[in-house]
C-alpha cells in the first residue's frame, strides 16, 4: 500500500511515520503538511530522526497533495479537512480520518465524501480501545442493571477537558449493551449527600496527575463478585498502529464511512 501522512510534522505524524516503517505492506510516498510549516522541504529522516530502511532517503516534508498515494491517513486539523477530502475524491484515495473536533458543517463533508471514496472515520484509533469498547458493549447487555456500571479514566495533568471521550464512548457503549439512553442514566463524579446508588445508574469519573497517557477502566460490581476491563495506553503509538491497520484494511473498499468495529470484523463491511 502507497501510503500519505497529512500532518505528517505533527505528533500523531510523527508516531505514524514511526509505526508506518516497522509494518509490512506499506510504503510511505508522502509527508504532507501545511504548505507554511517550517518542516516544508526538509528530509524526513532528518527532521524525525528515523533510521529506517523503508523510509526513502529523499523523502521531503511536502505540501503538496500526494496523488500517487493509494490511501491517506489524515490527522490535521478539523478545518483543513474538507479541502483533504475534496482532493481525495478528486484522486479516488481510500482515507482514513483521525482528526476530531469536526463541525457539523465538516462531519457532512465526510458523509458525501464517502459517497465516492472509502473512509474509515474513528475519533480513537487504538485497537485495544476499540476491543474494550466491544467487550463492554458484550458485558453490559450479558450482565444486565444488576451489576453496578462505574467507569474511571486517569489521564495527565495537561488535559483540558473531562471526562475523556474515550470514557463517554465506553458510557454510551455501555448503555448500549444494556439498551438504555445514557443521558437518562449517566452520574458524573459524586459529592455530598448523594442518596443511594439508583440502579442502572453509569458512573463515569476522572482522575487528572502526571502525564499518565490515558487509562481506562470499567467495572461491573454485583455483591459477590467484581469484574474490571482495563485499558492503558503507553504512548500515542497506539493510535498510529490503529490508523494504520485501518488503511492497510480500507484500500480497494467500496465507497461508505466505516469505524473501527468493521476494521475489526465486529461489524460486518
Ligand atoms: P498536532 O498539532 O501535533 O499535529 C497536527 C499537524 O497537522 C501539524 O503539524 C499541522 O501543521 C498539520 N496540518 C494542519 N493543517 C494541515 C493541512 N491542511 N495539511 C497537512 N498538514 C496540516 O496534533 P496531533 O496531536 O498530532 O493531533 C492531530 C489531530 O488528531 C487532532 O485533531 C487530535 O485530536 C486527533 N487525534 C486523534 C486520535 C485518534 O485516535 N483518532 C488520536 C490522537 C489525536
Amino acid at each position: 500500500m502507497k501510503l500519505a501522512i497529512l500532518g505528517a510534522a505533527g505528533r500523531m505524524g510523527q508516531n505514524l511515520l514511526r509505526c508506518a516503517c516497522k509494518m509490512d505492506g506499506c510504503t510511505v510516498v508522502a509527508a504532507v503538511e501545511r504548505p507554511d510549516h517550517p518542516a516544508i522541504g526538509s528530509l524526513v529522516k532528518e527532521v524525525s530522526g528515523i533510521r529506517s530502511e523503508r523510509l526513502p532517503d529523499s523523502l521531503c516534508f511536502s505540501g503538496n497533495w500526494p496523488e500517487s498515494a493509494e490511501a491517506v491517513i489524515d490527522f490535521t486539523f478539523h478545518t483543513s479537512v474538507v479541502d483533504n477530502l475534496k482532493n481525495a475524491v478528486a484522486n479516488g484515495q481510500a482515507y482514513v480520518l483521525g482528526t476530531t473536533g469536526l463541525t457539523d458543517e465538516e462531519k457532512d463533508a465526510v458523509h458525501a465524501a464517502a459517497t465516492q471514496i472509502p473512509v474509515v472515520w474513528a475519533p480513537n484509533m487504538s485497537l485495544g480501545v476499540n476491543l474494550l469498547l466491544e467487550l463492554v458493549r458484550r458485558s453490559a447487555s450479558v450482565l444486565g442493571p444488576d451489576y453496578d456500571a462505574e467507569i474511571v479514566e486517569m489521564h495527565h495533568r495537561l488535559k483540558k477537558d473531562a471526562p475523556s471521550g474515550t470514557a463517554l464512548g465506553l458510557a454510551e457503549a455501555l448503555a448500549e449493551g444494556r439498551g438504555v439512553n445514557l443521558k437518562d442514566v449517566a452520574c458524573y463524579g459524586r459529592e455530598g449527600i448523594t442518596g443511594e446508588r439508583p440502579r442502572g445508574e453509569i458512573g463515569i469519573h476522572a482522575l487528572r496527575g502526571g502525564s499518565v497517557v490515558g487509562d481506562h477502566t470499567v467495572m461491573f460490581v454485583a455483591d459477590e463478585e467484581r469484574i474490571e476491563l482495563t485499558h492503558r495506553a503507553n504512548s500515542r503509538e497506539s493510535f498510529a498502529a490503529g490508523a494504520l491497520r485501518a488503511a492497510l484494511w480500507l484500500v480497494n473498499r467500496k465507497p461508505g464511512v466505516y469505524t473501527m468495529r468493521h476494521v475489526l470484523g465486529f461489524e460486518p463491511a
